[in-house]
């Protein structure tokens, strides 16, 4: 299967499903019977509309979402919800809880603040270094909604279990774990997720929106900030990002017809995390960085005994074949990110590697 494709475990963008990439190279000259690719085509085109509706379909089916929700594709990726969600949904002088767990929660808590928006920061990590997910809150009296991010990428963590908001909307940065498991979708306003972590390229991010969410947006947006412009002209007010849509479909249809769903794929995720998590655990020379109720099924982030040792790992794995395991530039260590595309066989395949270094090396 791997002839000279490594096994990816890169943060982001990462790794796409074999089969989809395949696909995407057979149809790519003639999409469809077209005599184009996805790339030329009209985003009006029949075609198009077949692959940006499916693709909205399957969302909804794999996500279990009620027909009050509305799906949307939207550029410039997971950061610009940052700015979107306040613009849309923190009017005059209400305020907003968000939930500090990390790099990516930090800088949407940055973004609504130059806003001038009224932020009150219900809970953080930061004084452990956001090695934990914190399980008490200091919510705002009737706060326009609740944001949290789901999975924190860079330091490891990951919602296991969600805060209980009320009736405040809940409004997750799911860009790291979407589809990686089942989730309760009722308790969320929006749902935001940049593609290329779990679901797609890079250009596209994912957005799904109640639609009781709608009737609080001013009017007085431009139109490509505004949630409720997508959500009538179904993403396509202006050029959308075609050909991020059309990999975000095929990989939805490998997730619901290969994988057989998100539940399916949950399972395969959690034996993948363990498998790394227990060999972490079983000995002194691997040292997880999230604490353990905390960890992330989906980075997997940890230590050597020293910087010399984390460097060599690196690189031995990539003469190995392993590719993507340096953690990120702001915390250092390593990382193994193993989203959905990331196979069994490649989970296995670093875990020996991983003993293999350790017993010349420990
Ligand atoms: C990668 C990432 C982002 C940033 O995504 P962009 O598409 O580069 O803007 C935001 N949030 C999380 C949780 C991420 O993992």
């Amino acid at each position: 299967m791997k002839q000279n494709r490594i096994f990816n475990f890169n943060a982001g963008p990462a790794a796409l499903p074999t089969p989809v990439l395949e696909e995407i190279q057979k149809s790519f000259l003639d999409l469809a019977g077209s005599g184009m690719s996805v790339t030329e085509i009209s985003h009006r085109s029949k075609i198009f509309d077949d692959i940006i509706n499916k693709a909205m379909e399957r969302v909804k089916r794999l996500l279990n979402l009620k027909d009050n929700f509305k799906v949307l594709f939207i550029q410039g990726g997971a950061s610009l919800q940052f700015s979107m969600a306040p613009m849309n949904f923190l009017s005059g002088d209400k305020t907003a809880d968000y939930i500090n767990t990390g790099t990516w929660a930090t800088k949407a808590i940055a973004q609504a603040q130059s806003l001038k928006k009224n932020i009150n920061i219900a809970a953080s990590s930061e004084d452990k270094k956001f090695s934990y997910i914190p399980k008490q809150f200091n919510f705002s009296e009737n706060p326009a909604y609740l944001h949290i991010t789901s999975n924190n990428t860079i330091k490891g963590t990951q919602w296991n279990k969600f805060p209980d908001a009320g009736d405040i909307p809940m409004i997750a940065d799911m860009s790291s774990d979407i589809m990686s498991r089942v989730i309760d979708t009722k308790k969320f306003g929006l749902i935001y997720a940049g593609a290329q972590k779990n679901i797609g390229p890079s250009g596209v991010c994912l957005a799904i929106i109640r639609e009781d969410m709608l009737s609080q947006i001013p009017d007085n947006l431009p139109s490509l900030l505004d949630y409720s412009v997508y959500a009538e002209k179904k993403s396509l007010y202006n050029t959308p990002p075609c050909f991020g849509i059309y990999v975000i479909g095929l990989v939805l249809k490998w997730l619901e017809e290969s994988i057989g769903g998100v539940e399916k794929m949950e399972e395969i995720n959690r034996k993948k995390a363990d498998i790394l998590y227990n060999l972490i655990d079983s000995g002194e020379f691997y040292k997880g960085t999230a604490q353990k109720d905390s960890r992330s099924k989906m980075n997997v982030t940890f230590r050597l005994p020293n910087e010399e040792l984390e460097q060599k790992f690196i690189a031995e794995a990539l003469q190995n074949d392993l590719g993507g395991l340096k953690g990120h530039r702001t915390v250092g260590g390593c990382r193994a990110s193993i989203y959905n595309a990331a196979t069994i066989e490649a989970v296995e395949t670093l875990a020996s590697f991983m003993k293999e270094f350790e017993r010349n090396n420990g």
